[in-house]
Order: structure tokens, then C-alpha cells, then sequence
């Protein structure tokens, strides 16, 4: 006899859903009693899991555990749901077996079959998910329970293969079962890794840098010999004081890799300095895990009668010395300020002070480096947060030595002392040299003689060879003397030397221009030396009449000659002068200047004569008046706006061959504003797409617009008063903030913004502070007050 069952399922529409359990699963008589059903309680078949009559879909979902710890093997599960299955008519597809690796334990994250199973789920045609037992599928009852309401809102049954299907109660029931022997299963694994630790096992499963596992068994780890050696290179390394980055890049370099054979990080050397282990120490239990609802792990610090420590002497891989060794040393902070770091790797390394401090001033960052004072630097010690662009600094610097050096005067002394230097050295060399040739003469003399017989007489024949021999020797000797005094070592001349030095000013001023000497060359490296020699220290102030360097240059003072003198004492000569580099605009008009000369060499942008007689007569005599007050050709003011469209410039950047900038913004606005430039480029579009292509002419619709500008677009004149109010606003001592302006004129921000960038790139306008100190504040204040 056959059992159906049919029952309400908990849906809030009251439909009737079918639950099939066939005892002896004959399709045939669920058709049959089916039928027996009342049409008008049947239910249409919106979804294909509601479509009772085919055959009855699931899917199986197993878990296996690495850990073995006392659960069904996955092939017992499969083989419980098969024969679970079949006896109630689930049909299981090929691929509906899902299969999850238990990995850390008992939350649901991490699961990606679990996961994939619920997106097919979700795709519907599925009736029921089958598992082993209700543990394989979450440990967690509130896991279990949101797993069974997201199965219930697919309208999808969970049935276990010793329970059937299972509902709510059943679920709560499984789910606080598992929970009690998830908890006993935490007591028991926490009381087995303390008692590995007392068999010098390691208890935790990740491996350790520099051992290994040993045949000995689950826990025993061993050093492996070539991990083993990095690790004492890593102790040693820090016992000699350095930081775990350089030793981390020391160990790369070497290509000695870490775990898994990646680089080596400060963190990473940072962990094995910091680990036990490496002494021999097991140490277990210091942190207590606790897992949150969101399945994330938390830690905190066990009480210390908690740990489970052990002694293993055979994982020792330093000795306690060593380790004592590499502690990081307590570092007390610098309070002098100078840095190790302040040698020579620029031109004016060490020689640059701070105002404020005196103390050195070095250079940091990238490229430009920039001088910042060591103090302010390394501890705040110093209130001169100001930097300064190296370049800037060594350009002024050379700027004020060349203008020191064209001054022949100040070294004249110089020169004459080593002048009069000069001329002793040769009248020294002289009355040797005299004295010299004298004995010279002498020895040959005598040499000559002993050739006489009569000198030689009653002498044995190797005596006289012996004593010529002798003189000879004397002869050779005093020969090379004479040798070395004809080519002098020194020799001083006043002419080459102000030419020398004449020839320095002038390089210092080409080598100025171009912002750096390269020390990597010997030739650089000479005229460095040089410099070097002649600067005592350099201090770089704001200047206070520009944006740019004021710059105290202390010189060893050139008039000043004492050959016993060491270099670095003596008079001292102040030399002061500010070096304004130029400011940004000046920068890109340059900039622009120089790519619109490119680009007008390459003729990119011209007019050919047949585009010119296209558009001649849309250009109106009017606008090429007003280029400049001149009667240039009128395809120049064409030829402008195309560069400028082209360039992406402001057409007022643009080289002056076109007339003034003013002139030239006035007659393309003009230009613009009557409509005629639309109508040229309308036939420049026709007639030569190329000049048009890849820009866009609307560009200079803003000319059209209402702005900060005198004209609106209806061509009636308004009264210019925003432009004056913004410069008076701009020129008072606390400056002004854009909302301060906006509320002034009523113009919105960006045209502000511009407005302000053109009064300083157009009129030379010089804004040292568009923005208030307190602008900030003021605008909040400002804001609530409202
Ligand atoms: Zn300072």
C-alpha cells in the first residue's frame, strides 16, 4: 500500500503544496492519486520546483574532515543518501553531489560548494537537498536554522537520510544537538593539544620557518638545515643592530626566500625574531580565539597560568645568547638633530643650515629633492617646517658665486700671494739646481782623472773599477735631482689662475641655468670639489620680496692666503641674494610657448590657399582689426584658435607673432560672440576635416557666456565692478575666501577661480594668499550662523 501524504505546506497563501514520501516510490500511482486531487486545489505550476508531476529533483551535499575527528566518511554519506533517494523517488543528477572540505571548523564562510549548491538551488528545478547527517551541513544551530529558512523560501525540503525531511523542531533539535558536541569537541581538542605540547609535539597546523616535518609522526617537526641557517643569518643581523627592513632586503638580495619561498618582509623578520620556538620554547595557548556571529575570529590574551609551555632542546635553533643579542635596543630619541645621513651626495650636502636652528638642513624626497631642516625633520625639535627645492638652492648659490667671482678684485691679493709663492719656489729651485750641477762638474772631473794612469798608479785594477763605479753612481744620482727641479711639480701662474678662475664664474652661471651638476662624472665631481672648498655653509630664508630663495652664502674669504691654514678656518666672507625661479604660470606660458613653436615648425595648423578662400569672406575685417591695431593677415587669428584648440592652451599663451594677448583675446571673443567663428568652423569641417580633427571649436563658446567678464552674451554693457571688487578683496592684508567673494559678486566658484587665475597669469597680478589662514573656520562659523 502506497502512502501519500498531503499537507499544507507553511505558506502564507494557503496553497497546497505536494509532498510526496512513496514508500514504494510507483510514479504511476502518484499520477493516478494526483488526479484524485481537486482541480481547484491544485496549484498552477509557476515554478519548476512546484512541478509535481516529473521526476522529483535533489541534490546531495557531503562534508568531509581532514582532521578525522570522529564523523562519517563522505563515502558513507554518498551511499546513505543514494539509498535514501531511492526509496523515496528523489532523482539525483550527475553533477548533484557537492562536496565541501570541512577546513577550520564550524561557520559557514569559506564553503564554496555549499555556496555553488545554493546558487543552483536559487536557479530552481530542484525539489529537496539531501545530507548525510545534519552536522555535515553547519555545526551552528543558527547557521542550520538560516540555512533551512533560505532552503524553505525556494521552497526547497531538507531531508537527511536517517531523519527524512526534516521541519523547523527538527532543525532546532539537530542544530542544539551539534552545538553541545561542537563544544564538547572544542573541550577535547584543546585538552589534546596540551598534552602535544607535553610530548614536544607541535600542536598548531601551520609550519614553522625552518622546520620540518619529522617521520616521527602527527606534531614532531625537526630543523631543516637549509631554512635553519637563515634563520641564525636573521638573528645575527639583528644582533648587529639592523633595522627588519634592511635585514628583509639583505635576505632578498641574497636570495635567501621565506615561507613558501616568498621575499622576505620587515613584518615577516619581525615574527622570527619575536618567535620562541627558535629558542626551543614551545609556548601554547597564549591567545584565546572566540568566533563572532559574522564568522570572524577574535583574539585576546590568555592569563599566563594558562600557557602550556615545554623545552624541547632539540628545535632549539639559537642559543639564549644570541637571542639576548638580536632584542631590538631601547632607541632614546635624538635631540641633536644631526643626522647620519648628512653626507656628501649633493652638491651642497653639509654645507646648508637652517635659520632657525642652525642645525643642518638635509635633503629628503624624491626627485627634486628638497633641503628641510634635520631638527624639524627628526624629531619636530625645530620650528622651521619650511623646505626648500634643492634645485632652487643650488642654482642661487651658484648664481651668487659666479657674481663673486667676476669680481677680480677680491681674489687679487689671493693671486699675488701665490704669486710671490711662486717666485720663491723658483729662485729656491735655482740656487739648488746651481749647487747641484756644481757637484756635478766635480764628480765628472774626478771621474775623467781616474782614466789617468799616474791617479791610478799602484792601485789593483777592480779597486779603480770600484771607484768608478762609485762615482758614476754619485753622477746618475745627482742627474735625476736635476731632472726632477726641471719639471717642478707646482707651477704657479697668475695669468692662467684669473683666467682659471675667470672661466668658473662663467661656468658656474651655464652650470646655474641648467639647475644640477652631475657628480657621477669625474669632471663634475672636480668642479664640486671645487665649489665645496669655497663654501662655508648656505642658509635659505623666504625672500620677502618674491615667491622665491634668499639665500646667505658664507665664503672662505679669497683675499685671504695663509698656506698654514687649515681650509675650513679663516675670514669668512657673507655674500646674500635672492633667487626667484619662475612661478608656475610663468612656467606653462613657457612651456606652451616652446610646444606652439614645435608645433607651428611642423605646420600642422596652417591654411592652405584653397581652405583661406573657403573662409575669407566669414572672417570680418572687424576682428583681424583688432589684432594688435596692425593689418596682419586675417587667417592669423583662424591660425591662433586652431593652435589653441589644438594645444589645449589658452590663446592668450600663445607666441606673440599673433599680435598682444590682450589684442588677441579681444578679437576672439569678438569673434566669437558674433557668431562668425561657428559659421568657419561649420566650412573648415567641409572643406579641411584635417585641421578639425580630434578638437572641438565649441571650445570658445565660454567667451559667449556670462562671466566675470564686463560683456554678458546680449552685448549690452554691464558695469565692470567684479573683476575690482574680487582684486580688492584679494589685496587686503587677510586676503579673502571664495564663498567671502562668491557672496560679494554672486558669481559662482569655478568663475571665481578663473578669474583669479587670470589676474595672476595675464596682469602679473601677484596673489601670495588667495586663501585665508582661517578660511576654513570662517566659512564653518559662517555656516552655522546661517
Ligand atoms: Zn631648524
Amino acid at each position: 500500500m502506497s502512502c501519500l501524504s498531503i499537507r499544507h505546506a507553511e505558506r502564507g497563501d494557503g496553497a497546497i503544496v505536494l509532498n510526496s514520501r512513496h514508500e514504494d516510490g510507483a510514479p504511476a500511482l502518484r499520477e493516478k492519486l494526483l488526479e484524485s486531487v481537486p482541480r481547484s486545489l491544485r496549484l498552477p505550476a509557476r515554478k519548476a520546483t512546484l512541478d509535481v508531476g516529473g521526476p522529483k529533483i535533489a541534490l546531495v551535499y557531503t562534508r568531509y574532515s581532514t582532521s578525522g575527528q570522529n564523523q562519517m566518511s563522505t563515502a558513507r554519506q554518498l551511499e546513505d543518501t543514494a539509498g535514501y533517494a531511492k526509496l523515496v523517488g528523489f532523482q539525483i543528477p550527475n553533477d548533484g553531489v557537492y562536496s565541501d572540505e570541512e577546513r577550520s571548523g564550524f561557520f559557514m564562510t569559506g564553503r564554496e560548494e555549499l555556496e555553488r549548491m545554493l546558487a543552483r538551488v536559487k536557479a530552481g528545478g530542484i525539489h529537496a537537498i539531501l545530507i548525510g547527517d545534519s552536522s555535515r551541513l553547519a555545526r551552528d544551530f543558527v547557521d542550520l536554522g538560516w540555512l533551512f529558512k533560505t532552503l524553505r523560501r525556494q521552497r526547497v525540503e531538507l531531508h537527511t537520510a536517517q531523519g527524512g525531511k526534516m521541519d523547523m523542531a527538527q532543525v532546532a533539535m539537530h542544530g542544539y544537538v551539534n552545538h553541545q558536541q561542537v563544544d564538547t569537541l572544542v573541550h577535547n581538542t584543546r585538552h589534546a593539544r596540551r598534552s602535544m605540547v607535553a610530548e614536544l609535539r607541535i600542536p598548531w597546523g601551520a609550519r614553522n620557518f625552518g622546520y620540518v616535518k619529522s617521520a616521527r609522526g602527527r606534531g614532531h617537526v625537526e630543523p631543516d638545515p637549509v631554512e635553519k641557517g637563515i634563520v641564525k643569518e636573521i638573528f645575527r643581523l639583528a644582533a648587529l643592530d639592523l633595522g627588519r627592513a634592511r635585514i628583509a632586503a639583505i635576505l632578498n638580495e641574497r636570495n635567501q626566500m621565506g615561507r613558501r619561498k616568498t621575499p622576505w618582509t620587515a613584518d615577516a623578520v619581525g615574527r622570527v625574531l619575536n618567535n620562541v620556538l627558535y629558542r626551543g620554547i614551545i609556548l601554547y595557548g597564549r591567545y584565546i580565539y572566540t568566533k563572532d556571529s559574522e564568522g570572524n575570529y577574535s583574539r585576546e590574551a590568555a592569563p599566563e597560568d594558562a600557557w602550556v609551555i615545554a623545552y624541547a632542546e632539540h628545535l632549539a635553533i639559537v642559543d639564549d645568547v644570541v637571542w639576548e643579542a638580536a632584542r631590538p635596543k631601547r632607541r632614546t630619541a635624538r635631540t641633536d638633530g644631526e643626522p647620519k645621513s648628512a653626507r656628501g651626495q649633493f652638491l651642497l650636502s653639509e654645507l646648508v643650515r637652517c635659520p632657525t636652528c642652525d642645525r643642518h638642513m638635509v635633503c629628503m624626497g624624491g626627485r627634486p629633492s628638497r633641503f628641510v631642516c634635520s631638527g624639524h625633520n627628526y624629531n619636530k625639535s625645530c620650528a622651521n617646517a619650511r623646505s626648500w627645492d634643492m634645485g632652487w638652492v643650488e642654482t642661487g648659490v651658484l648664481r651668487l658665486l659666479a657674481g663673486v667671482l667676476d669680481d677680480a678684485s677680491l681674489y687679487a691679493p689671493y693671486l699675488a700671494r701665490l704669486g710671490a709663492e711662486a717666485a720663491r719656489a723658483a729662485s729656491d729651485a735655482a740656487s739648488r739646481r746651481d749647487g747641484l750641477v756644481r757637484q756635478r762638474d766635480a764628480l765628472e772631473a774626478e771621474l775623467v782623472a781616474s782614466f789617468d794612469d799616474a791617479y791610478t798608479e799602484g792601485l789593483e785594477k777592480h779597486i779603480v773599477l770600484k771607484i768608478r763605479k762609485g762615482k758614476q753612481a754619485k753622477v746618475d744620482a745627482i742627474n735625476g735631482k736635476l731632472a726632477e727641479i726641471g719639471s717642478p711639480r707646482v707651477v704657479i701662474d697668475v695669468a692662467r689662475r684669473v683666467e682659471e678662475l675667470g672661466g668658473l664664474a662663467s661656468a658656474l652661471r651655464e652650470l646655474s641655468g641648467e639647475g644640477a651638476i652631475d657628480l657621477g662624472t669625474p669632471q663634475g665631481e672636480e668642479l664640486a670639489g671645487a665649489i665645496r672648498a669655497l663654501i662655508r655653509r648656505v642658509v635659505p630664508t623666504p625672500d620677502p620680496g618674491s615667491h622665491g630663495v634668499h639665500i646667505e652664502l658664507a665664503l672662505a674669504e679669497l683675499g685671504f692666503y695663509d698656506p698654514g691654514t687649515p681650509a675650513d678656518v679663516g675670514p669668512v666672507r657673507i655674500v646674500r641674494g635672492a633667487h626667484v625661479p619662475p612661478s608656475r604660470e610663468e612656467q606653462s606660458r613657457r612651456r606652451g610657448l616652446e610646444e606652439a613653436e614645435r608645433h607651428l615648425a611642423s605646420g600642422a595648423c596652417s591654411l592652405d590657399r584653397a581652405t583661406w578662400a573657403a573662409i575669407r569672406h566669414l572672417v570680418p575685417d572687424e576682428a583681424v582689426g583688432m589684432l594688435d591695431g596692425r593689418r596682419r593677415g586675417a587667417e592669423a587669428l583662424v591660425e591662433v584658435m586652431l593652435l589653441a584648440l589644438r594645444l589645449r592652451r589658452a590663446a592668450t599663451d600663445l607666441p606673440d607673432r599673433y599680435g598682444s594677448p590682450e589684442a588677441r583675446r579681444k578679437a576672439i571673443k569678438r569673434f566669437v560672440r558674433s557668431g562668425w567663428w561657428a559659421r568657419v568652423a561649420t566650412v573648415l569641417g567641409d572643406e579641411a576635416p584635417h585641421l578639425l580633427d580630434g578638437i572641438d571649436p565649441r571650445r570658445f563658446d565660454y567667451v559667449a557666456r556670462p562671466g566675470m567678464s564686463a560683456r554678458d552674451g546680449s552685448g549690452k554693457k554691464r558695469p565692470r565692478r567684479n573683476m575690482g571688487i574680487v582684486v580688492a578683496m584679494l589685496s587686503r592684508p587677510r586676503g579673502a575666501t571664495l564663498p567671502e567673494i562668491a557672496a560679494e559678486t554672486g558669481q559662482a566658484n569655478r568663475a571665481i577661480r578663473v578669474a583669479i587665475s587670470r589676474l595672476r597669469c595675464r596682469r602679473g597680478f601677484r596673489i601670495t594668499k588667495a586663501r585665508r589662514p582661517d578660511g576654513l573656520n570662517a566659512w564653518l562659523a559662517d555656516k552655522a550662523a546661517r
